[in-house]
């Protein structure tokens, strides 16, 4: 392939990411949205395989690479559970960042990649992969970190050490004079020794800080780093003369940027005390799934039938779903129940909080694959007003976003952040297996609230049983 048609396919593919990005923003439009990705994602794959840069000779590597690359891929895909996904995104993530790392020191050690260049241009090129790497290697460890604490292989307590602004200064410091001494290294083997203590510094800043961040603030984290995956793949760009890899980083790095600044103002949290570290310290670890903790207050239980019974009685209804329906997999029987009651001429709708489950857009992902109606899913701004006018507020496995203690407790973990107030509904169900707390591992005064009931067991279950007492 020419260099000029290789340009254009470029151009092209740019193009269609771009339109992937305007249609993800809607549910009715991401579905086309995701299929200009993967047609942008073809032609620059084939663009660059097939380009000008690639002799016969790298044939055989690239094919073989990308043999053992998807396999893999297709494995992960077929094989992960839906509540594994912000996990594996996060896996994803610390891939971008690995690559950035390697393509940096193989740029570095590779005499052809800067054979012709000398003074500026040699120093630009060097500066790009000092930054490459050190954004690369802080996405990786702190990729791997964030894997950890959203599959609960790490305690999601921040780890707060002491001075550890400090600490990281002096990394920060650290850092800067060895890029000097790269810059003025005469040989790679002295370039070397520079690029490898960054490395490490970098890789221990990444874990310092992930580690450093509270249980409530991991959706900010898990938005960062997709921002930082991004940049590392921008910085990839560069160091590679790749301008496609160098939009489509600054697409995804800014994109994510959007991202983390959105979920901040969804829990009225400022950026930099978030990377900080150290928000719901009080708060303890992730609760483990079925883990339960002693009961704060008495609560009032309900059955199946009679959760059905209030249903039936009730003219609005609000389900807010949460984590636990997407580990239930509940979102089906839910379509069931609410397609019911539409049907009886209940007026049904959905209150999503921007935090909801694991990962942005989560609860989303979940209600249209079980073919909800967009229109009745809402924001929770866009509903948290009408509270008060509902009969019944059905509160699917989810916890920290309707706890009141967000309001009403200076001293939460979590107080601050907005949630939804279906405490304000005449009734109130709370739909999950036991009383232990949520992500946050903070109690929740909901559950003693005179108005509020617990249906106990495993959201799917309690549903079938309650479609069934409907129907009947
Ligand atoms: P929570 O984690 O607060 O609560 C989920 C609840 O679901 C648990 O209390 C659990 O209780 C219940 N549950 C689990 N499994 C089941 C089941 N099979 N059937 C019924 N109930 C079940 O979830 P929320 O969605 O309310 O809040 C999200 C939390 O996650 C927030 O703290 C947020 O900050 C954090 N977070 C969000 C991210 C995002 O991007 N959205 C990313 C990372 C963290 P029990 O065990 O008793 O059943």
């Amino acid at each position: 392939m020419s260099e000029s048609l290789a340009t254009v396919s470029y151009l092209g593919a740019t193009i269609l990411f771009i339109l992937c990005l305007g249609g993800l923003s809607n549910p009715e439009t991401s579905r086309r949205g995701n299929l200009y990705g993967i047609v942008g994602m073809t032609i620059a794959v084939l663009a660059t395989v097939l380009g000008p840069r690639v002799g016969n000779a790298g044939y055989a590597w690239i094919i073989g690479a990308m043999v053992i690359g998807g396999s893999i891929g297709v494995y992960a895909a077929r094989t992960v559970q839906m509540t594994q996904m912000p996990e594996l995104v996060a896996l994803m993530h610390s891939m971008v960042g690995l690559a950035a790392m390697l393509v940096g020191f193989a740029n570095y050690v590779d005499p052809s990649a800067s054979a012709n260049m000398s003074g500026a241009e040699k120093a630009i090129h060097e500066v790009e992969i000092y930054i490459g790497i050190f954004i690369g290697a802080v996405t990786f460890s702190g990729s791997v970190i964030a894997f950890g604490k959203l599959s609960g292989k790490i305690s999601g307590n921040p780890l707060l050490l002491p001075a550890r602004h400090w600490i990281n200064l002096a990394g920060l410091l650290v850092v800067i004079y060895f890029g000097r001494e790269f810059l003025h290294a005469h040989t790679i083997n002295d370039g070397m020794t520079a690029l490898v203590v960054m490395t490490v510094i970098a890789l221990l800043f990444g874990i310092h800080m992930v580690m450093a961040i509270g249980g409530a603030d991991m959706p900010v984290v898990v938005s960062m780093l997709n921002s930082y995956s991004g940049w590392a793949a921008a910085a990839t760009g560069f160091m590679l003369s790749n301008d496609l890899l160098i939009v489509t980083g600054a697409l995804v790095g800014s994109s994510g940027a959007i991202l983390s600044y959105i979920m901040c103002a969804a829990m009225n949290r400022h950026f930099i005390s978030v990377i900080a570290g150290g928000f719901g310290t009080t708060g303890g670890a992730p609760a483990a799934a079925g883990s339960g903790t002693e009961p704060a207050g008495e609560v009032v239980a309900i059955s199946a039938a009679e959760t059905a019974e209030l249903l039936r009685e009730a003219k609005n209804v609000i389900i807010v779903p949460g984590y636990g329906m997407a580990v239930a997999q509940a979102q089906h029987t839910v379509y069931e129940i609410t397609r019911l009651l539409r049907e009886k001429g209940v007026n049904v709708r959905f209150g999503i909080h921007p935090v909801a489950g694991r990962m942005p857009g989560h609860m989303n992902v979940l209600l249209a694959e079980a073919k909800v109606p967009y229109d009745i899913v809402l924001e929770m701004d866009e509903l948290n007003d009408d509270f008060p006018q509902t009969d019944v507020a059905m509160i699917i496995g989810a916890n920290d976003i309707v706890n009141p203690g967000a309001q009403d407790d200076p001293n939460s973990p979590i107080a601050g952040m907005p949630v939804l107030e279906v405490w304000k509904a005449k009734t109130s169900i709370v739909m999950k297996r036991s009383m232990a707390s949520g992500y946050a591992g903070v109690d929740n005064p909901l559950f003693y609230k005179d108005n509020n009931r617990m249906l106990f067991g495993d959201a799917k279950k309690m549903l079938d049983e309650t479609l069934v007492a409907l129907k009947s």
